[in-house]
């Protein structure tokens, strides 16, 4: 048997790999535990350096016309979406995603956050303000200037996109930190930015963990950082952006319902469920992971639920048969087996799956019925295939227990009467709600959450409010009038 070495992964600052100060660490396939590579982490001068190369660049940058950084940017996307099939198979190797997904979700979701962006490039402009014929006022949309990203591991390559795509249309410069368990597609992004025609120092790169957050979050040259990440995190990143005054971006959990009245189309409705609940093993932000279901259809549903449950496919994210990979690491996979181990302490019935599968870190989709909500299942966010159902039989009712949560990033309701589906979603405490559909975020609707699922929003025009800052020009048209 032949042993390669693993590959080494520097941080990208300025154009070009810069090995680390930091410790170095190894990433691995979480389907089978073997090291991809060999990660070398950014310590303070690398952070440096990447702030020293992003300020200088993006002040050539600000000035760059945008139809020019939109030419740029729509050959990021063109480069992008030719190596998708490249960019699935790594980030499925990364993430223990399945290829089935890979392959159609998070390249080409990074494309059209790239498309899209560069479409607003070119159509950035600020606004004329008639003051009498007196003055005149204008305002100006300017760059930030140097931004810091951090992302989470669930969706490495589409965060990264989300985060560089708006800053760098807006004429600002990014340093990423792509999660310490999923640093591969980030690295290739900076190859196609460079092949792009992106002048260097305006993307990079610095691997590591919490500690490489922080220097970013504390840094005096960066003036502002989106997070992706867990609440807790958003939290400490808030803090830490305080003395700097950085402006904040948080994309963070949830814990989201789903509303199925007794109307519903049962079928979509169940689709809806499953693609809210088991889409990448649950590691999805905004998971329906709470489903509440009209007593009155709850059995007819739950039977149509378990039925397609059971045919879901386990197994080798690499084959593009497999509909549920593996979870994200093995810690991470005894956390979840661990509150499915509490949903049963705790009286819920476990209908299905729970169980791990094989010897690594895959588990079955679980559905646990019987549940209350104030179980642990119920209230906290797994982010792993673990779906609870519960039941209602008044609207009122369910609204308020759908909002009964510190969470507010999405929500979901299934029903035909229309009236009824616009009237719920109103009263829903949610960034992003769905009628008859589930976890879809197409870019020109914007994303983000309510409560403590966030700060800010990603994505469609709301973004380009997160990433410029305004500028106010009073024009006199006449002498001033001293009163001195
Ligand atoms: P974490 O909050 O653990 O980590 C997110 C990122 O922040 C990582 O890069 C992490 O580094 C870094 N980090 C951790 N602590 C700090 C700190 N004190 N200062 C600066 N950076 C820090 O989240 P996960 O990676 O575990 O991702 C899962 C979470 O992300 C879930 O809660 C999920 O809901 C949320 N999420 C939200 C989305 C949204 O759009 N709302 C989308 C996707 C996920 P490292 O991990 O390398 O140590």
């Amino acid at each position: 048997m032949t042993r390669h070495a693993a590959e080494r992964l520097q941080n990208w600052i300025d154009g070009g790999h810069v090995a680390g100060s930091g410790p170095v660490f190894p990433t691995r396939n979480p389907a089978t535990g073997a090291v991809l590579a060999e990660v070398e982490t950014a310590g303070q001068a690398e952070v440096d350096r990447a702030v020293v190369a992003a300020a200088r660049a993006q002040a050539q940058w600000a000035i760059t016309p945008g139809a020019e950084r939109a030419r740029i940017l729509r050959c990021a996307a063109d480069l992008l979406r030719a190596r998708n099939d490249e960019m699935a198979r790594l980030e499925t190797l990364d993430t223990g995603k399945p290829i089935q997904e890979t392959r159609v979700v998070d390249a080409l979701s990074g494309v059209e956050c790239l498309e899209y962006f560069a479409a607003m490039a070119a159509g950035l402009t600020g606004e004329h303000v008639d003051l009498g014929p007196a003055a005149f006022g204008y305002t100006r949309r300017e760059p930030l200037g140097v931004v810091g990203g951090i992302g989470a591991w669930n969706y490495p390559l589409q965060i990264a996109c989300w985060k560089s795509a708006p800053a760098l249309a807006c004429g600002n410069a990014i340093i990423f930190k792509p999660a310490e368990l999923t640093p591969l597609t980030a690295m290739k992004m900076a190859e196609i930015y460079q092949a792009a025609g992106l002048p260097d120092g305006l993307f990079n790169v610095v691997h590591g963990a919490a500690e490489t957050g922080r220097m970013l979050t504390r840094h005096r040259g960066i003036a502002k950082v989106s997070l992706t990440g867990e609440v807790g995190t958003g939290r400490a990143v808030m803090a830490d952006a305080a003395p700097t005054l950085k402006h904040v971006t948080l994309e963070l959990g949830g814990k989201s319902p789903i509303l199925v009245f007794e109307d519903a189309d049962l079928d979509n409705a169940v689709s809806g469920a499953l693609l809210g609940n088991f889409y990448s093993a649950g590691e999805v932000c905004s998971n329906g992971t709470r489903v509440f279901v009209h007593r009155s259809i709850k059995a007819a549903f739950t039977e149509r639920l378990l039925a397609r449950v059971g045919r879901l496919r386990i197994g080798d994210p690499l084959d593009p048969e497999t509909q549920i990979g593996a979870l994200i690491s093995p810690e991470h996979t005894e956390k979840v087996l661990g509150y499915i181990a509490r949903g049963v302490a705790e009286g819920a019935r476990l209908l299905i799956g729970g169980q791990r599968v094989g010897s690594g870190s895959f588990v079955a989709p679980a559905v646990f019925d019987g549940c209350r909500d104030d179980m642990a299942i119920v209230r906290e966010e797994i982010f792993g295939p673990v779906m609870a159902l519960l039941d209602f039989t008044d609207e009122a009712e369910v609204i308020g227990r759908a909002n009964d949560t510190e969470f507010g990033l999405s929500a979901a309701v299934f029903t035909r009467d229309l009236a009824r589906a616009h009237r719920v979603v109103a009263k829903l405490q949610a960034g992003t709600c769905w009628i008859n559909h589930y976890n879809i975020t197409p870019v020109e609707l914007p994303f983000g959450g309510m409560k403590q699922s966030g700060l800010g929003r990603e994505n469609s025009r709301a973004a380009i409010e997160h990433y410029t800052q305004i500028k106010s020009v009073y024009v006199a048209l006449r002498d001033i009038e001293a009163p001195y």
